[in-house]
C-alpha cells in the first residue's frame, strides 16, 4: 500500500470506529425510576407480584427477582421450574438458574439435583464464593453446606407423565417433545432505578442425562447491564446458548435497538440459521433502563407477565417465525 492510500484508508478507519464509538455511548439518557417487574410465561404473574411486594418495601431489584422466581420453584403444579418439574430422560430432576444483581455480580448453578430453590443457591454463590458457577454434585454439596434442605422433587404427576413418555417414545429419542418447558425469567428494575434478574428452570423435558441449557448460562439465557437493561430467554437453550441471546439483545440496545427491535433481531439470527422456520419455541424479555419493554418469539403462544403502573398483566406474544 502506497504511503498516500494508507493515510486515506487509516483517516476512513479513525471516522468508521469513531462512529462506532459514538454507536456504543449509552443511548438510554432518560431515566424514570417506577418500579417494574416482566417475568416469562404465566407462572410470571404471581412471581411478579412478590417481586413487586418487596419493591413496594423498598427492597433492590436482586431481592425481589430471588423472591419472584422462588414462588414458582415453589410450585408443584409448574411442572418446568423446580419442585415438580419434569425429569430428564433417567427420571431424574435437574435444575439450572442463574441471578445477576446491578453491579454486574452473577451466581448460576447447573445440574443441580434435590435442592428447591436453585435460585437461591446461585445467589449464594454470587455473593459467597469467588465463583460464578457450581455444577451437579459440587453444586448440590455446597447447597447442603449453607444449610438448604434435600429434598425429592419428582413429584406423582410428573413422574407418571414420564412413564407414560417412556411407554410412548422409543429409546432412541434424545428428548421428548419440545413444548414441555417454560422457564421462569424475572427481570426487574426498583425503586432507585437499578436492575436485576433471576432465571431458573428443569429444562427441557426427558434430556439426556447431565444436560444444561442457556438458563444457568450468564449471557445466554439471562443478563443483566445496569446501564442498558436486563434481558432472560426461554426456549430450546441450545439455540440460544449458540447466539449468546441475552448479551446479544443487551448489546443491540446499547447500539441503539429499541427493546422490542432487540429482542425480534435476537430471534432472527436464530431463525436464520434454520432458513426462516424452526420447529423449536424461543423468546425474549428485555427491560430497558429507561423503562422500555420488549420481547418476541418465533412461534405464537408464548407470553409474558409485566407490572407496570401498579398493574400485572399477562400478554400474548406473535411469533414472528
Ligand atoms: N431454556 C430452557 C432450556 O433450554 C427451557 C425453556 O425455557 O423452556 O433448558
Amino acid at each position: 500500500m502506497k504511503r498516500r492510500d494508507f493515510i486515506k484508508s487509516s483517516a476512513i478507519s479513525l471516522v468508521a470506529s469513531s462512529s462506532i464509538l459514538t454507536q456504543c455511548d449509552n443511548p438510554i439518557k432518560k431515566v424514570k425510576n417506577d418500579p417494574i417487574v416482566l417475568s416469562t410465561w404465566d407462572h410470571g404473574i404471581p412471581a411478579n407480584n412478590a417481586a413487586i411486594s418487596i419493591i413496594n418495601k423498598n427492597g433492590s431489584s436482586l431481592e425481589a427477582v430471588e423472591a419472584g422466581v422462588r414462588v414458582t420453584e415453589a410450585d408443584p403444579l409448574s411442572q418446568s421450574v423446580g419442585l415438580g418439574g419434569r425429569p430428564d430422560k433417567d427420571g431424574h430432576v435437574t435444575l439450572d438458574a442463574c441471578i445477576m444483581d446491578s453491579d454486574g455480580n452473577a451466581g448460576s448453578v447447573a445440574f443441580l439435583r434435590d435442592i428447591k430453590h436453585p435460585i437461591s443457591v446461585a445467589r449464594k454463590v454470587m455473593e459467597q464464593t469467588d465463583h460464578v458457577m457450581l455444577v451437579g454434585k459440587g453444586a448440590k454439596r455446597f447447597a447442603l453446606e449453607k444449610g438448604f434442605k434435600e429434598e425429592n422433587l419428582l413429584t406423582d404427576k410428573s413422574r407418571e407423565e414420564w412413564l407414560q413418555w417412556k411407554k410412548d417414545n422409543s429409546i432412541k429419542d434424545s428428548w421428548g417433545p419440545n413444548d414441555e418447558h417454560d422457564t421462569i425469567s424475572t427481570l426487574a428494575r426498583d425503586n432507585n432505578g437499578n436492575l436485576a434478574g433471576a432465571c431458573t428452570t428443569s429444562g427441557l423435558a426427558y434430556k439426556l442425562h447431565g444436560r444444561v441449557g442457556d438458563s444457568p448460562i450468564i449471557g445466554a439465557g439471562m443478563y443483566v447491564d445496569n446501564e442498558i437493561g436486563a434481558v432472560g430467554a426461554t426456549g430450546k437453550g441450545e439455540e440460544v446458548i449458540k447466539t449468546c441471546g441475552s448479551f446479544l439483545v443487551v448489546e443491540l440496545m446499547r447500539q441503539g435497538y429499541s427493546a422490542m427491535d432487540a429482542c425480534k433481531e435476537a430471534v432472527n439470527r436464530i431463525l436464520k440459521k434454520q432458513s426462516g422456520k424452526s420447529d423449536f419455541q424461543i423468546g425474549y424479555i428485555a427491560l430497558r433502563k429507561d423503562g422500555q419493554v420488549g420481547f418476541s418469539a418465533i412461534h405464537d403462544g408464548f407470553q409474558y407477565a409485566l407490572y407496570k403502573n401498579n398493574k400485572n398483566k399477562l400478554y400474548d406474544v406473535k411469533g414472528i417465525g
